[in-house]
């Protein structure tokens, strides 16, 4: 596939947006939303029989100066396996709300570093959450792992224990720019943790890199390309830099200057697409890419594909309800959001409390537009008439003011409205935060204090 990039054009679109993990986009959510909120909407019996389970494991060794989640930086070990047993209490906190006939299809650990746990820690957290929930034969049982903290026995562990799906983040294997980013990691360490993983034969690796990082270049970003095609991982997810050191203080440690700008960084990306299409792999959604007999390569070209906080799916919509610290639970009609800080959780917890920070309950709208957000960043396409059909709506009379910003898109060669449906085009592909942004009914409200917590789109 060959991506066009025209520089006037990046230029225009290169704004601050969502990246539509959720719609409403996280800061749209309501401080208002408390414990009672949760319990009622639990208590309402509408979650749905096949759920998502997350779970946050917040601790890493250092501090990536680049990083953009929610981590606790300690080595500690007390501290750990404290933040666990409050873990384990949560889970309890919220089953006695749940029914008891919900089957786990989906299972997956993130964080921070969930492998700085211990074999022991991992071991007796996984028998913990198989002794509470029954998880399907089949469910997707996955992990992100930090090349850094992992051992063998620790994969050997994992894939014993019944993970199927596992993660590396790799990010960048150039020195250079690991140096720039405080997160050190030799290509081979990963190289060798790869390939035993291969030997264990999980059934899906993926690979997490970022690009416009401070040192990246086009040149130097084409050995990470180079090694990606040699190890042939099954999955691979190149994350946009969010540079947004107003929200996270410590991206500031980065040197501005040495970050690529705007041009450079979409053409690196436009050397990913090329090289990794040419390759075989099929590009999915936003920063994706699978091998073409993977589930989601099969489930994008079928257009079914799904999305939520722990990324592409092809498992469709289930409730996902989430523990740990700055968790999210995404359920069909409410999100919510779990406490910031470690000492408030624990507290919370310690104290019979669910550890609710926020959330939101959708209205109809923002269910019309969830949908539509959805099918532009996972299928690049939405049929008016499914639209109608399903909520009973004019498309045209509905979203007349979504289709005259579209206008312009299409003037740009980036969408296609034709026969009653809209078409993301090549040259829109990496711009489609920016077509979803187009049925944002919050970003009408032009709340300044809100959209300026959002990365630039490109
Ligand atoms: S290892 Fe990951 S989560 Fe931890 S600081 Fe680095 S980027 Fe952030």
């Amino acid at each position: 596939m060959k991506l066009q990039i025209n520089p006037d054009i990046i230029k225009k679109y290169d704004v601050q947006g969502p990246r539509y993990t959720s719609y409403p986009p996280v800061p749209n959510f309501n401080s208002n939303f408390k414990e009672i909120d949760y319990i009622n909407y639990l208590q309402l019996n509408s979650i749905t029989n096949d759920i998502s389970l997350y779970f946050h494991l917040p601790f890493c060794k250092s501090l990536c100066y680049y990083c953009g989640c929610n981590v606790f930086i300690t080595s500690n070990e007390e501290i750990k396996q404290n933040y666990l047993e409050s873990l384990k209490k949560e889970v309890r906190l919220i089953q006695k709300y749940l029914p008891k006939n919900i089957t786990v299809k989906q299972l997956h650990w993130g964080g921070g570093t969930p492998n700085s746990l211990s074999n022991q820690q991992i071991y007796d957290l996984f028998s913990f959450i198989q002794s509470e929930f029954f998880i399907s034969a089949n469910a997707e049982i996955s992990i992100e792992l930090d090349p850094r903290t992992t051992q063998k026995e620790q994969l050997s562990l994992l894939k014993n224990l019944g993970f199927n799906r596992i993660s590396f983040g790799v990010q960048d294997i150039n020195e250079q720019v690991q140096k720039a980013v405080n997160r050190i990691q030799p290509v081979d360490i990963i190289e060798e943790l790869y390939f035993y993983a291969r030997e264990l034969s999980f059934y899906s690796i993926n690979m997490d890199f970022i690009y416009g990082l401070p040192e990246q270049n086009l040149k130097n970003f084409s050995f990470n390309l180079k090694k990606i095609l040699e190890w042939k991982p099954d999955r691979l997810a190149f994350f946009s830099y969010a540079h947004v050191p107003w929200v996270k203080k410590h991206q500031n440690l980065l040197s501005q200057t040495r970050l690529p700008n705007s041009n450079e960084k979409i053409l690196i990306f436009k050397e990913i697409v090329e090289k990794l299409t040419d390759h075989g792999y099929i590009y999915i959604g936003l920063d994706h890419f699978a091998k073409p007999e993977d589930e989601l390569s099969k489930a994008f070209l079928e257009r079914k594909l799904h999305r939520n906080f722990q990324g592409y799916t092809v498992l469709e919509n289930m409730d996902v309800i989430a523990f740990g610290i700055t968790a999210i639970s995404q359920f069909q009609k409410s999100y919510v959001r779990n406490l910031k800080s470690i000492k408030e959780y624990k507290h919370q917890i310690q104290e019979n409390h669910i550890p609710v920070f926020d959330g939101y309950i959708m209205n109809q709208d923002d269910l019309i537009r969830k949908d539509i957000i959805q099918k532009i960043m996972c299928n690049l396409f939405v049929d008016f008439n499914e639209i109608e059909k399903k909520y009973h709506i004019d498309f045209y009379k509905y979203f007349s003011k979504s289709l005259e910003k579209l206008q312009e898109l299409e003037e740009d060669g980036l969408v296609e409205i034709r026969n009653h449906s809209l078409n993301i085009l090549t040259k829109g592909r990496p711009l489609i935060r920016n077509v979803a942004m187009c049925f944002d009914a919050f970003l009408e409200k032009k709340d300044h204090s809100k959209t300026m917590v959002y990365s630039k789109t490109i």
